[in-house]
């Protein structure tokens, strides 16, 4: 008879018959692992996520339980460890550009199975049920809970996210290219929807980070003359790699008047910018969670039927179709890679606007 002979991190231990090798066989696991954690908010210089050994997460019953591979940095991230956005958890893992493979699933789970590839996103969690839920905007809904957010992320060894709120990868794609297609893509591409642009029109974007690298590539496959607004020379030297017909300062006027425009950076001060060089008719999309106050402006400058809309999270739906459409393109994403431990590091470089592309942080073990 085989006989159990050791236990390890969940894993039973046992001898065959003829004692002459081991088998495994799993059990819930239990075993500490990683997780970068923040108690309260601090600046990223203060370095205040730590890395804590903690519970593998107990997935529920409409859960999947993931091994993370790689976790994407995003801005969102800053503004929550520094504070921008109020507190709604303590001690909470951020992260919300997660990929990794799936080891257990929740008995309630249909559609997702143990060893998929998949992503995680923003959107943890929405009810199904408010007015928002049923109009299809999800991205609205008033119980929506939010990955490294409202809930824990992916700057961890595991991760815990509801079965279908989770989306399978393209194959073209390593898990450290796919990570910053789950936030700085899927708002990227909800922005350009929202901008209105359509094929072989003008956008602008003002800002040129993780989101805007890949934004641009959907917006050149589609034809678009695309117009690049950033403080940074180098990132205006990388937009000029991926096709910007032209690159200037957020005062700079470019050359005729655009029918697009997104602002992917922070600063409420770009939005007066970004009105005049906007066609009559035309949408300024504003991607961003967390914006510097917007300064009085004329009414000139919105008038002609000139839109401003906000970019509050996505939909399921949105990142469906996004990441169908990256792999298509396909989406080639910069990335600099740190490890887990690195993520205070690597998040300083991020605002200061160090990093070409997006930052990553890489668990592949
Ligand atoms: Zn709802
Ligand atoms: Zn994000």
């Amino acid at each position: 008879m085989p006989g159990r002979i050791g236990r390890r991190c969940g894993i039973t231990f046992i001898r065959n018959s003829r004692h002459e090798a081991f088998s495994l066989a799993t059990s819930p696991p239990n075993c500490p692992v990683k997780a970068l954690q923040l108690i309260s908010p601090k600046p990223i210089e203060a370095n205040p996520l730590k890395a804590h050994n903690i519970e593998i997460p107990e997935p529920g019953n409409l859960d999947v339980l993931i091994r993370v591979d790689s976790c994407g940095l995003c801005h969102t991230d800053l503004h929550v460890i520094e504070g921008e956005l109020p507190p709604k958890k303590s001690p909470i893992t951020p992260g919300h550009q997660v990929i990794g493979v799936i080891e257990r699933v929740g008995p309630g789970v249909s559609g997702r199975a143990i060893g998929e590839r998949v992503g995680v996103a923003w959107l943890h969690w929405t009810c199904g049920e408010c007015a928002w839920c049923r109009r299809g905007e999800e991205n609205l809904c008033e119980r929506a809970l939010f990955t490294g957010y409202d809930v824990d992320g992916g700057y961890a060894e595991y991760v815990k996210a509801p079965g279908n709120f989770v989306y399978p990868i393209p194959s073209g794609f390593t898990s450290q290219e796919a990570a910053p297609l789950m936030c700085a893509g899927i708002i990227g591409f909800r922005s350009l929807r929202l901008s209105g642009v359509k094929p072989g029109e003008r956008l602008g974007l003002f800002g040129f980070g993780a989101s805007a690298h890949i934004a641009i590539q959907v917006a050149r496959y589609w034809g678009c003359e695309v117009f690049v607004f950033s403080r940074s020379a180098e990132h205006r030297k990388f937009a000029e790699q991926l096709g910007a017909a032209w690159t200037g300062s957020s005062e700079d006027v470019p050359p005729g008047t655009l029918d697009a425009a997104i602002s992917f950076a922070p600063a409420g001060d770009l939005v007066p910018n970004a009105l005049k060089v906007l066609r009559r008719g035309g949408t300024l999309a504003l991607a961003g969670i967390y914006m510097t106050p917007i300064p009085a402006f004329d009414y000139g400058l919105l008038y002609h039927e000139r839109k401003i809309t906000s970019i509050a999270n996505s939909t399921r739906q949105d990142g469906f179709d996004f990441l169908k459409l990256a792999g298509e393109i396909p989406v080639r994403t910069e990335t600099e890679i740190f490890t887990l431990t690195e993520a205070n590091r690597g998040l300083q470089r991020l605002k200061s606007g160090k990093i070409r592309g997006a930052g990553v942080l890489s668990l592949k073990r």
